[in-house]
């Protein structure tokens, strides 16, 4: 099967080098044995486009995966949870209905950490999502299913959800390109919650071109959402440029010091020197010490605390999993230590116990505070800056064995500043270590997508990374 790039597989559509209803056939094939490779569908719902579809945009006829987190009218939306197994939405998310509008078709809904609860894609009801680039390894999370898929050529684009970095991180382990955009540039109308005041819906793609084209298509006011922003979207698409002769970059000197593994330094040292090479000012700065400290806990105590009150309605009364009990409390009881993982269940007593009335001044108040200083911080950095630059993690995608113990560190931390601040942030793969893909973070001003996506396209178009993908050898399986 070949693998296009949404520009070309427009182009084939209208001069007719590809035949939708053969490609689609193939597509089926190929969906079966990368499920089998990668185990990143939680549904394939095939949805061959109709014979007389009408190309009425770039992504008409373009198949597409969903993480399933994201509701879809009578497809199962389940969170990778037990608690939502059988949920069937009765109606389609925000984004859906737009692409639904352009033609694109969906060809199934991508794994996830269960209910976006973490970031190794370990934790779905179905089981590990493996990467493309080595099936021995994890994709990340939690956005896992939908990195995997593009990373495997499948399809071209993927929608995700990034709460901490669940974009980004899964994007940088499979290689591939990840996008956070500013926290109300699109509408969250239908998707299932993680922590309303850091989530954001993003798209994961081959290359930036593809990720403009779906950004532009998703992002905008939406009525249904009261955080969507009322401000017109830029073509971002037509408005890419390779002159970023008057970006200014910052680099976080003391995020890249910690990098343990020289190779990963060198491969993020080489996207400095092509920044300054495009032009671009590129200055080295620090970040303050305990800023960087406080990010990780802080996100803890907000994160968990607005979790665990979007998901008291999970109870096992309107729908999903439901146990059994002598009376009301103990059916809700058995039905949420049932229904959820146990990691789940911890998250949530965390966060009861930040928002307890007696702990809500010293633990959720406080992190809120100790929240608006830290952005206050990095945004006083973009006063300056154009661009902040970090490495993605410090390290390639750990075996499964590995992953089971949880970690993070403090470079893994800093990527959530942008969802503290909701700043767009993408993630660009920039090289491989020991075989397996390497990225670096680009940070931008908020509604200010454009520039970052200029240095993307940049940094892309001097590097050999773009389009990559990892099919997968047939004796994989
Ligand atoms: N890994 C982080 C967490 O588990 C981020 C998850 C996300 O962005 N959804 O909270």
């Amino acid at each position: 099967m070949k693998v296009y790039s949404i520009e070309q597989w427009h182009d084939g559509l209208l001069n007719g080098t590809i035949d939708v209803s053969l490609y689609y056939q193939q597509l089926q094939k190929e969906a079966l044995f990368q499920q089998k490779r990668l185990n990143a569908l939680t549904t394939i719902c095939f949805q061959t486009p109709p014979q007389d579809l009408i190309f009425n945009s770039l992504l008409a006829g373009v198949p597409y995966v969903l993480k399933d987190n994201i509701c879809t009218y009578q497809i199962p939306t389940t969170a990778s949870s037990r608690m939502l197994k059988d949920f069937i939405p009765v109606y389609d998310a925000h984004v859906v209905q737009r692409l639904k509008q352009e033609n694109a078709c969906l060809i199934g809904k991508a794994s996830m950490d269960e209910l976006s609860m973490g970031s190794t894609n370990m934790t779905a009801i179905t089981g590990p999502v493996y990467n493309p680039w080595d099936t021995k390894r994890i994709a990340g999370g939690s956005s896992g299913g939908s990195a995997s898929l593009v990373a495997s050529g499948l399809v071209p684009f993927a929608l995700g959800t990034d709460t901490g970095d669940s974009i980004r991180r899964p994007a940088g382990f499979c290689g591939v390109i990840g996008m956070k955009p500013t926290w109300g540039l699109i509408s969250r109308y239908g998707i299932i919650p993680y922590a309303a005041s850091l989530d954001a819906v993003g798209v994961l793609t081959r290359s930036v071109q593809d990720l403009s084209i779906v950004l532009e298509k998703i992002a905008g006011y939406d009525f249904h959402d009261m955080t969507s922003s009322r401000l017109s979207i830029p073509h971002y698409r037509q408005n890419l440029s390779l002159d970023i002769s008057n970006v200014k970059v910052a680099i976080i000197q003391n995020i890249v010091d910690i990098l343990e593994d020289d190779r990963i330094k060198t491969l993020f040292q080489n996207c400095v020197s092509l920044l300054k090479k495009a032009g671009a000012t590129v200055h080295n700065i620090t970040f303050s010490q305990t800023y960087l400290e406080a990010i990780f806990p802080v996100y803890q105590i907000i994160a968990n605390s607005e979790a665990t009150s979007h998901h008291a309605s999970l109870d096992g009364i309107k729908y999903g999993f439901q146990s059994q009990g002598q009376n009301l409390e103990e059916m809700i009881v058995h039905t949420r230590s049932q229904g959820f993982h146990p990691n789940i269940q911890q998250r949530f007593i965390l966060g009861s116990l930040a928002l307890k009335q007696e702990n809500q001044e010293k633990m959720f108040k406080k992190a809120q505070k100790v929240r608006r200083l830290i952005v206050e911080d990095i945004q006083k950095i973009l006063k300056t800056y154009d661009i902040v630059m970090i490495p993605n993690g410090d390290g390639i995608a750990p075996l499964i064995e590995e992953a089971k113990s949880q970690s993070h560190t403090l470079v893994d931390d800093f990527l959530i500043i942008a969802n503290l601040a909701g700043l767009p942030s993408l993630t660009l793969p920039c090289g491989f270590v020991d075989d397996m893909p390497v990225a670096v973070n680009l940070m931008g001003r908020c509604f200010d997508e454009q520039t970052v996506l200029n240095c993307a396209y940049t940094l892309e178009s001097m590097m050999p990374y773009c389009r990559q993908y990892a099919k997968g050898e047939r004796n994989d399986v």
